[in-house]
């Protein structure tokens, strides 16, 4: 060891101007060689300058002391000079590099100054050893060049000391080259500066040699090694990036999320910061804590777990459906859990989608079947299996002509050849036979079918039995075409869409015209009978059916025709049948007759009043006479001509109604008066029932008294007349604010709901069989009717059969 550093102090010994480093294994190594080197110097009388560490500077000091040297004399003399390495280096830094001016003055004066005397100078510096360590390593190469430049104007020895660990690294390779470069000599470290023979030394190298061809290939190695890890990371993380599937990994120890690619927060709505270091049951993944644990368990013996659809909520909440598939497997010696999580939401609402379709086509009562384009069939829904008879089992895979009735089966080439054309047949009525041999018509839709490139491969047909349909068809035709009655089909807007010819003739139009739109249900309405006709197009929608009403249609020519019209609805349809008679006839006969009543209510009147008024001449004489008894008949036969004359007067009246020739006399008057008035009156005429009369209200009403009189008798008389078995009337007035109400209730035997709206018809009676026959005409009650109406009143009945009735009208106040 001895002669060793001896060797190598022995190369410092030069007293020439130069520029060397030396690496140093060892701090104690660097230490020995410095020490060898300023000793030297100090021992020939050169100056030296020790530019180093505290430590370092004391520990030389020591050593210089240990090998017998004056240092403390030395330094008086001006000798020796230490100074503080980091102190001087700070003095020449400037923005974190060495700046060459201050450098200059602050070194170079100091060597000029050590150089006093023109003895050499010898310097130990570590202020680049401090720069590379502080790693500012561009700076210490800066710095050795201007020691370098400084060696142009100043004589020295520069002895820069570095440790060889400061250069472990490939990293390093280029610095150390330089760092080299800039010194005028290298002293390698002490394992080999250590060496002592020639021998020794050579083989030295080469080993050196060997070990660094063999480094240069590991490294080269381990590079390319990397490289691959590099790349292969690389295209991993590309693929986990990438990935459309979500891809989560799973901490098997603590069971949270370590990482997550996009897809996954896509899928979640969550960002990734929120869900790293979540558990899995809370982003959803599992019903709970307890089942996210299970899952871990069973992961850890199974190392594969798989869920073929998982319902997850996303952070907005919708609901998705995933494919959940986590795998646990070791990396680097660590395990770790990774989930692929496939979202399966539109392949499921696509299965959905096709279930749902599945169950129309089985629950349809259409019979639909689909058939390849050889015409073997590939599916039959149950309403085939109903309407044909044969079984999905059955038929499926049998060829398609099977259902044809024999003498149709050509007709499968033509719908194929339109099929192929990618056209569709609709509504093509046909002829079928069921597996029984019977034969249907069905009326069938045939489309192509496509696979998902476009190309047809095949049809379905869906057909719907129109054998029965048909048979209503033929027979409402028969009734069409017959011409009993006039028939039409309209839609509600009231366009004639089609007519028989009976109800062509009614109104004198051409099928022509008929096709071609003309005839229009208002043009064709006077306009007085257009609410009657939109009324029963409102019933028409509600109910189906507007009933039979008689309006008029105008015929061709502008006359009216009296018609008795029924339309009914056309299933759910817009469209509508109408029945038409032309009661013309009879509403001819009707005027006939009621002229004729007007004209012989006329002609018995006159002879009747004559009667009436020698009756009267006849009492007046008879009581002169004082013949009781012919008195009497006298007395009868005045009541039965009273009769009389309210029966013609009641045919007058109803006669002038109907030609709009009853006068009225308009005036105010009492109600209270003028109806106490009428129940004496009628009350004189009775002895079997006791008429009661309640309440007053003590106010006025404007229109015809006598005719209001004339509803209230009649009322009256009709109560006493109905009620046979009964002694009591009852009347009663009450008002409101806008109204005066008059009621006659009686206790007889009443009258059945459904003739109700019926009584305040002209001549309708009530003629149930087990009822005896009351005598009358079946006119009082419409002439009160149409009194009160014309009054602006109102009139009714409320009533139950047996339990007497309660006729009820009003009159507006003045
Ligand atoms: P009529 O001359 O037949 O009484 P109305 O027009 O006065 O004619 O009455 C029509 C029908 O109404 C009667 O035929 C009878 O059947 C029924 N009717 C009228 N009033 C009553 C009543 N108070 N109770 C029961 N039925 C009645």
């Amino acid at each position: 060891m001895e002669t060793t550093s001896k060797k190598v102090h022995a190369s410092f010994q030069t007293g020439q101007s130069e520029h060397f480093v030396h690496f140093c294994e060892t701090d104690a190594f660097l230490m020995d060689s410095v020490s060898a080197f300023i000793g030297a110097g100090l021992r020939v009388g050169d100056a030296v300058i020790v530019l180093a560490t505290k430590p370092h500077t004391e520990n030389l000091e020591e050593r210089l002391k240990k090998d017998g040297l004056e240092v403390a004399a030395a330094r008086v003399r001006g000798q020796y000079i230490p100074i503080d390495a980091a102190a001087t280096l700070s003095k020449c830094m400037v923005d974190g590099s060495p700046e060459p001016g201050r450098f200059a003055e602050v070194v170079g004066s100091m060597i000029a100054l050590a150089a006093q005397g023109g003895c050499h100078v010898r310097i130990f510096g570590e202020m680049v050893a401090l720069l590379w360590a502080e790693g500012n390593r561009a700076a210490a190469i800066r710095l050795e060049e201007l020691w370098n430049d400084l060696g142009k104007t100043h004589s020295f020895s520069l002895c820069c000391a570095y440790p060889m660990q400061d250069f472990d690294g490939e990293v390093y390779e280029e610095e150390f080259t330089e760092i080299c470069q800039q010194h005028s000599r290298v002293i390698p470290a002490e394992s080999y500066t250590r060496l002592s023979s020639a021998d020794e030394r050579l083989r030295a190298i080469t080993l050196l040699q060997q070990k660094a061809t063999s480094l240069e290939a590991e490294i080269a190695e381990r590079k390319g090694a990397e490289e691959r890890l590099r790349v292969s990371e690389h295209r991993y993380r590309r693929l986990f990036e990438a990935s459309k599937d979500g891809i989560l990994m799973v901490d098997p120890c603590t069971g949270t999320i370590t990482d997550v690619n996009p897809f996954m927060t896509e899928l979640l709505g969550y960002t990734r910061a929120q869900l790293l270091g979540q558990e899995l049951w809370r982003i959803g993944l599992f019903r709970d804590l307890e089942a996210n644990l299970e899952a871990l368990r069973e992961l850890q013996e199974k190392y594969v777990l798989r869920y073929e659809t998982v319902p997850l909520h996303t952070k907005d909440g919708q609901r998705r459906y995933v494919e959940f598939v986590s795998t646990l497997y070791q990396v680097n010696g660590h395990k770790v859990i990774q989930c692929n999580i496939h979202d399966i939401t539109e392949r499921k609402q696509a299965e959905e989608a096709f279930l749902h379709l599945a169950a129309i086509v089985e629950s349809s009562d259409d019979a639909i079947l689909g058939k390849n384009l050889e015409g073997i069939i590939t599916s039959w829904n149950a309403a085939a299996e109903r309407m044909y008879g044969y079984s999905a089992e059955e038929i499926v895979g049998q060829p398609v002509t099977l259902l044809f009735a024999p003498d149709r089966q050509d007709e499968f080439t033509q719908i194929m050849a339109r099929i192929r054309r990618g056209e569709r047949v609709d509504h093509y009525e046909t002829m079928r036979v069921r597996k029984d041999g019977t034969r249907l018509t069905v009326s069938v839709t045939i489309s192509p079918i496509k696979d998902s490139s476009g190309t047809i491969v095949g049809a379905s047909a869906i057909a719907r039995d129109i054998t029965e349909h048909k048979r209503l068809e033929a027979k409402f035709r028969r009734l069409f075409d017959s011409n009993l009655i006039g028939v039409f089909v309209s839609d509600f807007a009231g366009t004639f869409l089609d007519a028989n010819d009976a109800f062509l003739d009614v109104l004198g139009y051409t099928r022509a015209e008929l096709l071609a739109g003309t005839m229009q249900r208002d043009a064709l309405t006077p306009p007085e009978f257009h609410s009657l006709s939109q009324n029963a197009v409102k019933a028409l929608q509600e109910t189906g059916s507007s009933g039979a009403y008689e309006t008029e249609y105008l015929h061709k020519s502008g006359r009216r025709i009296p018609v008795l019209v029924a339309v009914t609805r056309i299933e759910q349809t817009e469209t509508c049948i109408g029945f038409v008679l032309d009661i013309s006839e009879r509403k001819e006969l009707e005027k006939r007759k009621d002229e004729f009543i007007s004209m012989a209510s006329h002609e018995l009147k006159t002879p009747l009043t004559s009667f009436k008024g020698f009756l009267g001449l006849l009492q007046r004489r008879l009581t002169t006479q004082g013949d009781a008894q012919a008195l009497h008949y006298v007395a009868r036969m005045d009541t039965q001509v009273n009769r009389l004359t309210k029966l013609i007067n009641d045919l007058l009246d109803l006669s002038k109604m109907q030609t709009g020739q009853l006068d009225y006399r308009e005036e105010r008057f009492e109600v209270d008066a003028l109806v106490q008035e009428i129940v004496e009156n009628v009350q004189g005429t009775t002895q079997t029932h006791h008429l009661l009369l309640e309440g007053q209200i003590g106010a006025e009403v404007f229109g015809d008294r006598d005719r209001i009189g004339q509803v209230l008798m009649n009322l009256l008389n009709n109560a006493i007349k109905y009620s046979p078995q009964a002694d009591t009337v009852l009347v009663r007035v009450a008002k409101d604010q806008t109204k005066a109400l008059v009621s006659v209730q009686d206790f007889g035997i009443g009258i059945a709901k459904e003739h109700q709206h019926k009584i305040f018809e002209r001549f309708y009676q009530v003629t149930d069989p087990e009822e005896k026959t009351y005598p009358g005409l079946g006119i009082g009650l419409y002439i009160s009717y149409q009194i009160v109406k014309r009054h602006g009143g109102r009139m009714w009945v409320e009533s139950k059969k047996g339990e007497g009735a309660a006729f009820q009208f009003t009159l507006p106040l003045v």
